[in-house]
């Protein structure tokens, strides 16, 4: 076991199984993925800790257990579309790649979709496709989808999302204000959203047509 696996493990030991996550495929996928390689080389050494950290451009990489916790929000049993909006480093995108059939993410900064796009491809991940745009108008070309996860921050849950979403699919996303928000997992039924859970967070702004306007 390298360094890395043995910070990951007590990542894993320490952060998430006492908060609460309990599907043994995500905290496989969280022992299992090198977050530091997401990250700017001078962070590696902190990459395991209990934080968010910047990645360059304003963005942040989110922090060990909200990754956790909304991937396990998303109930993948493994043959799922999935669209990630908010690529930002690409590590969620390489967890939701361990448990989903296909992953489609969206970053609206042409840069940090660049590097995640390299990085995934570095790890042999095939089964994602890093877009640039804005993704808070979703991804019709690939729609429906049984999952849609959201890693950054909008007033609520655009109603252009929710129509990109398969009838009893599962959408998870921070809403609420700018600077606070919480988790909201919402399933699809008969078209509307219904809330199913909420834990408070912080994440940057979905900035776009949908989203914050700037
Ligand atoms: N999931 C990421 C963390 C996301 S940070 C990770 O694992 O590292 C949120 C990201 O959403 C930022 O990179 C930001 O640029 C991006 N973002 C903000 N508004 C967006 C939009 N309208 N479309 C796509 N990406 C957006």
């Amino acid at each position: 076991m390298d360094d890395f696996s043995r910070l990951r493990e007590i990542m894993v030991a320490s952060q998430l199984i006492p908060r609460g996550i309990k599907d043994n495929r995500v905290l496989e996928a969280m022992r299992k993925v090198p977050r530091h390689l997401f990250m700017p080389l001078p962070l590696w050494g902190v990459a395991y800790e209990d934080n968010a950290l910047p990645i360059g451009e304003g963005q942040t990489i989110s922090q060990p257990y909200m990754v956790a916790v909304m991937t396990e929000l998303l109930e993948l049993a493994g043959d799922e579309r999935v669209l990630e909006i908010g690529t930002g480093s690409g590590y969620q995108a390489a967890v939701l790649a361990e448990l989903a059939r296909e992953v489609y993410t969206v970053e609206r900064i042409g840069s940090l979709a660049d590097n995640a796009r390299e990085c995934l491809a570095g790890l042999g991940y095939t089964n994602v496709v890093v877009l640039t745009g804005d993704g808070s108008r979703g991804y019709e070309e690939k729609a429906p989808f049984d999952r849609i996860i959201i890693t950054a921050a909008a007033p609520q849950v655009p109603e252009i999302i929710i129509g990109q979403l398969k009838e009893g699919g599962i959408v998870v996303a921070p809403v609420g204000e700018r600077f606070s928000q919480i988790v909201v997992k919402g399933r699809k039924a008969r078209g509307v959203l219904v809330e199913e859970f909420q834990v408070p967070c912080v994440f940057v702004p979905l900035v776009g047509e949908y989203g914050w306007k700037s």
